[in-house]
């Protein structure tokens, strides 16, 4: 993560890229020559994947207590609760308007190529029938994952300690946010000791993930390898039209609108700005999970844009498990060729509602790999598409949920920064330090 040099001169953010681009290569060249062989079978299940598995465990490892002292603290440090509403209601003013935004590119790209009636019949049966078992267990996710009030009732936990057992990030946040509200209302000198306390959690959480961070050029070239090594090439080329779709909706929003939003929120230009956040867009790509990519975001929005810390520890937990700019136009697209695929035509209004509820179902998603397909089966079966049909995009999911999780989490990243200006914070360009303007 740092710019420093390790040991042997080469510096960390470089020794990562390398990771990435040396198990891409080398999983797609055992994979063109020992496909479904046994020996690759063994090297990627006892070698590759338990390598990146650490790397990922180690991050999701530091996820709970570094979501739960960041938010508290981060609230507790804002010191007043109308100045947490504030923050509150433009981070999620933000992060829905900029998911809305990817949406809709989504939902045009696919409007204008139509990807889904170049479909071939008979690959759609082929797809259908291969993925089906899993399909089905999609749906089935699908309807316990429902969209109700119930959703709204859950957010609040019974139990703090089981929803972070659970992974049940909202109402880890919910818990966490008011904890922070709680300690600024009782009186100064009860809440010192806690505070105390949290801040020193926090800065070994801060070295744990430094740890982790010096094992990611091993950990990426393990995920990436078993990805590429184990990846069904067949079921790409045959969708490759809807995955060259998705992938260009995705780098118009990572490296045009996010190029354009850095400018105009923290005037780097978008050079200066990509390099600044490559650890993070390889952590997000590689990991392909918005939870386990948190520390990373926090550590680039404090260490590369100078984000105050208690603005990043609000905003950057938020955004994991709520904003998700990639997400939202991965299932708006996937909506509309699933739609063309099967014949049914979705006039104006009804894409509209394919918009809102992928920025809705965007909010829910859970930040984790593949963390929003049982709610994408809720909104095609919302539109009248079957929602077996998502077995026709699962053998290319991997790739896509790596890919939506780069502007997930840049969205993230970018939020932060826009909140912190907004405050009136001076931010550092780089290394930076917290200085408050007003
Ligand atoms: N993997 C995504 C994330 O963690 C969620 C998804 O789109 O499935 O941000």
């Amino acid at each position: 993560m740092s710019e420093e040099p390790t040991r042997r001169g080469v510096p960390l953010h470089t020794k990562i890229m390398m990771g990435l681009l040396l198990g891409a290569a080398a999983g797609v060249t055992c994979n063109i020559l020992w496909h479904d062989t046994p020996q690759l079978e063994w090297f990627t299940n006892n070698v590759a994947s338990p390598v990146g598995n650490i790397f990922l465990r180690m991050l999701f490892m530091v996820v709970v207590p570094l979501v739960f002292t960041s938010l508290a603290l981060g609230v507790a440090s804002l010191g007043d609760i109308r100045r947490v509403g504030r923050i509150g209601v433009r981070t999620l003013g933000f992060f829905l308007a900029t998911t809305a935004l990817a949406a809709t590119i989504g939902l045009t790209l696919v409007n204008i190529v139509r990807p889904g009636e170049a479909l071939d019949p008979a690959v759609r049966a082929e797809l259908l029938e291969e993925y089906s078992g899993e399909a089905g267990e999609k749906v089935a996710a699908s309807q316990v994952t429902g969209f109700g009030i119930n959703t709204f009732v859950n957010i609040v936990p019974r139990n703090p300690v089981a929803a972070a057992a659970d992974g049940d990030m909202l109402g880890l946040i919910f818990f966490s946010l008011i904890f922070g509200i709680a300690l600024m209302l009782i009186a100064p000198e009860r809440a010192a000791p806690v505070l105390g306390v949290l801040e020193g959690i926090s800065d070994a959480v801060m070295v744990l993930i430094g740890f982790a961070m010096k094992i990611a050029p091993i950990g990426v070239f393990g995920l990436i390898f078993a990805v590429t090594a184990q990846f069904g090439f067949e079921v790409l080329k045959s969708l490759a039209l809807y995955v060259v779709m998705v992938l260009t909706g995705l780098i118009i929003h990572q490296f045009g609108v996010m190029a354009i939003l850095a400018k105009l929120i923290a005037g780097v230009n978008p050079v200066e700005f990509y390099r600044r956040i490559r650890e993070l867009m390889i952590t997000a790509f590689s990991t392909s999970s918005s939870n386990a990519t948190i520390p990373t975001t926090m550590r680039t929005a404090e260490e590369k844009f100078g984000v105050p810390k208690s603005i990043a520890g609000f905003v950057v937990p938020l955004g994991a498990t709520m904003n998700m700019n990639g997400t939202a136009l991965f299932e708006g697209m996937t909506v509309l060729f699933l739609a063309q695929v099967f014949g049914v035509q979705l006039d104006l209004f009804t894409q509209l509602i394919v918009i809102g509820m992928s920025v809705i179902t965007a909010l829910g998603a859970a930040g984790v790999p593949s963390g929003s397909i049982p709610l994408l089966v809720m909104v095609l079966i919302m539109v009248g598409v079957p929602g077996e049909g998502i077995g026709l995009i699962l053998g290319v999911d991997r790739i896509l949920d790596m890919s939506r999780t780069v502007p997930n989490v840049t969205g993230d990243l970018l939020t932060s920064i826009f909140i912190a200006k907004r405050e009136g914070y001076d931010l550092e360009t780089a290394g930076g330090s917290e200085r408050e303007l007003a």
